[in-house]
């Protein structure tokens, strides 16, 4: 496969999982057509990459976050993200099976790129990475890495650039360390609550790569950030099946899911003035690494069973706008 072009700084790609066990016993139907490497034929969708489901996790990798993880260390910043409906396949792409060299995710392989290449770049530089795991829930922050830090804000630094204020920090020297630190916030998340699956499709998590760089002889500087995101599920909760809480964490999640949607679709076309990052937590977290010159990637996730035909439907609509 080839590189996704580097022209435009908003790229949508969009993957499909295969059908699973209980929708093949169900007798689902597999809806998706494909046409060429970037349509999805029915309303004719079209995105930088459509990637079927027999796709393995390197070739999405090296089909479009090898290159970000590149422009990062040239001090561009950037984010990914995983949209979709729960079970559509986010953290599968996000971070896959952790631990397994042909499972894992788009994370694990950034945290091995990031060290293999800094191993190969000029011994003058020292390098300073460090990285942050923290989820959106209800629109509080919570951090993975300490779990007394529940309900985080959003603050701007002299420069003006937004960050969430006292989120915990790791330094990380390689892959392993990245790996634990991943690990240990995730073990976190199952501590916190009773239902992982449940909760895990009603928060965004977010994974924040930090790399600055030094020049020992000349002391220039380069910074850049990546921000990794696999955020909760898109399903719309049926109008009248949710009561109480749920339809509130169902209104909050269509809040900051339209908030991305509008701020996504206000870069993609290029010509507005105003961009509406201040209308969530999320997109004022991340507005200094979308658009510009901001690497951004969306991944927009679906399941080809005929069971989820309408869902699917929204979500490429999602992708669509970005485009
Ligand atoms: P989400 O995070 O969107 O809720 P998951 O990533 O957890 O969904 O995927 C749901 C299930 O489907 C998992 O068991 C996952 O391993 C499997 N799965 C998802 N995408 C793929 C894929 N492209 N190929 C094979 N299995 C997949
Ligand atoms: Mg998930």
């Amino acid at each position: 496969m080839a590189d996704v072009p580097a022209e435009c700084n908003i790229k949508v790609l969009c993957r499909f999982r295969p059908l699973n066990q209980s929708e093949i016993v169900r007798g689902d139907q597999f809806i998706p057509k494909f046409q060429g490497d970037d349509t999805v034929v029915g309303r004719s969708y079209s995105f930088d990459r459509v990637f079927p489901t027999n796709t393995t996790q390197e070739q999405v990798y090296n089909t479009c976050a090898k290159q970000i993880v590149k422009d990062v260390l040239f001090g561009y910043n950037g984010t990914i993200f995983a949209y979709g409906q729960t079970s559509s396949g986010k953290t599968h792409t996000m971070e896959g099976k952790l631990h397994d060299p042909h499972q894992m995710g788009i994370i694990p392989r950034i945290a091995e790129d990031i060290f293999n290449h800094i191993f190969a770049m000029d011994e003058n530089l020292e390098f300073h990475i460090k990285v942050s795991y923290f989820e959106i829930y209800m629109d509080k922050i919570r951090d993975l890495l300490d779990v007394t830090k529940t309900n985080l804000s959003v603050h701007e630094d002299k420069n003006r650039v937004p960050y969430v204020k006292g989120c915990t920090e790791r330094f990380v020297s390689s892959p392993d360390e990245v790996m634990d630190v991943i690990d240990e916030g995730k073990a976190n998340r199952h501590v916190a609550v009773t239902n992982m699956n449940e909760h895990s499709s009603r928060s965004h998590s977010i994974f924040l790569i930090n790399i600055k760089q030094e020049h020992v002889e000349t002391e220039q500087k380069l910074c850049g950030k990546l921000y990794l995101v696999d955020l909760a599920g898109s399903e719309k909760v049926s109008k009248t099946g949710a009561a109480g809480a749920v339809l509130d964490e169902a209104k909050n999640i269509n809040k900051s899911l339209s908030a991305l949607g509008n701020v996504i679709s206000a870069l993609a076309e290029g010509t507005k003035t105003h961009v509406p990052y201040r209308d969530s937590k999320m997109t004022r977290i991340l507005q200094d690494s979308l658009g510009g010159n901001c690497r951004t990637t969306m991944f927009i996730c679906c399941s080809p069973s005929s069971y989820n035909d309408a869902e699917t439907k929204s979500t490429l609509m999602f992708g669509q706008r970005a485009k």
